[in-house]
């Protein structure tokens, strides 16, 4: 009888770090200082130290993040923001929640991030801000993408939530443009057990302007300068994530390995799967491990039936949700919403598991045919 293979593991990493977990948050418990409690700063200190960034801004989610960044921006009403349409809601439901229009560029069909080479001719008088983002773990081009917005006097804000641990040019993620923003939703490389989030900037006053946005627009008790929100990450959860950043160079390394040993044993099998891509200066997280296949739904209900989990990271891209529905269409980003398929993907992924889901999708691509 087969195992239940999980999509991800997030048991097998708590067993790993149960003792260390249980202790970090029983300072907590003893200390009582549930909201912006001392675990909240060292974790900020210690993620920006990481990303390499001078501040590192706590949050309750990655959508919150995005939210506080355009908000410290000023984006609002009747502006216009440059994104990708081939990513998960939050990204363009952010733009259109302060107001602002969600503007699509289709995608580099190679790697699913937005296309540098066209974001130009989507520019206009009302464009505030370009937010791309590293899809699937994999940075976007951003020598290119900060170049244009350089030229235009547009600040780049990076959704970086699912790449975040991932190298660009050797820079990481999060520190590659006007501002970085992160998720720590459980399932995302670096997953708190609830809702999270970070920010990050170079840049003093824009880091000023968010902290005070993440607390209801106070620069200090009860004083309030702008209008903000409640945007806080918890002490318990930045305890959990000051736990699981210390082993996280490992995740991350383990990650890149099994994404490797899936692309070697893919890749051998002929033209019936495109496995990922990864510029050679980029290093991807792999946040998922993304495969493209014909007739995919067919695909995934056989592995369905075979007890293989997969998951399709976009079914239906943002132009074409009816919450922000515009009448453009986008080639690549429509292509890869037909045909991407992501597998089984956690540091804790062993060889049987991945075994069985290579063969299982061996059969599955085979017979739908
Ligand atoms: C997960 C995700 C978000 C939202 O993060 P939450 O922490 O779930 O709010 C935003 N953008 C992208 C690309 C994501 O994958």
């Amino acid at each position: 009888m087969a195992q239940t293979i999980p999509f991800i593991d997030l048991k097998s990493q708590y067993r790993v770090l149960e003792h260390e977990i249980k202790a970090r948050i029983d300072k907590v418990l003893e200390h009582g200082q549930y909201i912006m409690g001392p675990e909240v700063r060292e974790l900020e200190e210690k993620l920006a130290d990481y990303v390499g960034v001078k501040h590192c801004i706590a949050g309750s989610s990655g959508t919150d993040t995005l939210l506080i960044a355009m908000m410290a921006l000023g984006i609002g009403q009747g502006d216009e923001v440059i994104t990708t349409p081939f990513t998960f809601i939050a990204t363009g439901e952010m733009i259109a929640l302060l107001g602002a229009t969600p503007v699509f560029v289709d995608i580099d069909p190679k790697t699913y991030n937005i296309d540098p080479s066209k974001i130009e001719a989507a520019i206009t008088s009302k464009t505030k801000a370009i937010m791309p983002v590293s899809l699937y773990g994999q940075c976007a081009d951003f020598d290119a993408i900060n170049a244009i917005g350089e030229k235009h006097g547009l600040p780049v804000i990076e959704d970086g939530a699912q790449s975040f641990g991932a190298t660009y040019k050797g820079r990481r993620s999060c520190s590659l443009s006007t501002i970085g923003s992160t998720s720590f939703f459980p399932s995302k490389p670096l997953g708190a057990y609830g809702d999270g989030g970070a920010l990050f900037t170079d840049d003093d006053e824009l880091a000023k302007n968010m902290r005070e946005i993440r607390v209801h627009g106070q620069d200090r008790r009860y004083h309030h300068v702008c209008i903000g929100i409640n945007g806080r990450l918890d002490t318990m959860q930045a305890a959990i994530l000051l736990v699981k950043l210390e082993h996280f160079d490992w995740e991350v390394k383990q990650r890149q390995e099994i994404a490797d040993r899936y692309s070697t044993v893919l890749a051998g099998i002929g033209s019936k799967i495109t496995i990922p891509f990864v510029e050679k200066y980029n290093s991807s997280v792999f946040a998922q491990y993304t495969i493209q296949v014909e007739k995919r739904d067919k695909v995934q209900e056989l592995l369905k039936k075979a007890n293989i989990p997969t998951a399709v990271h976009y079914p239906v891209p943002l132009n074409r949700q009816p919450a922000l529905a515009c009448p453009d269409r986008f080639e690549h980003s429509e292509c890869a919403a037909e045909r991407v398929l992501s597998l089984p993907m956690h540091p804790y992924l062993d060889d049987v598991h991945m075994e069985q889901v290579v063969t299982s999708l061996l059969k599955a691509v085979n017979s739908v045919e």
